[in-house]
């Protein structure tokens, strides 16, 4: 059996720094990206790797919400990705 979570996450004097919580969802872990230019981090197996391009675009709206995609709807590039997910 897998395991995933994801952790907020930021760079300090380049160092990878990270909240201390295994999220189960990124929303929650956007909720913990305390500074600009903070990310998520997916932990699956024990291994870190970048976000897919589902999680991707839960981590944009969370961050940015429906505003963004609003005013600005080529501001996201993964957007074409949107029409799978919604199916
Ligand atoms: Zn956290």
């Amino acid at each position: 059996m897998s395991s995933l979570y994801y952790f907020a996450a930021w760079t300090d004097s380049g160092c990878l720094l990270g909240c201390a919580q295994q999220h189960v969802t990124v929303i929650s872990a956007v909720a913990c990206v305390a500074s600009a230019g903070g990310y998520v981090v997916a932990v699956d197996d024990g291994q870190l790797r970048e976000l897919s391009p589902k999680e991707e675009i839960e981590f944009q709206f969370a961050m940015y919400g429906t505003g963004l995609l609003r005013d600005r709807p080529r501001a996201l590039t993964p957007l074409k990705v949107l029409k799978p997910i919604l199916n």
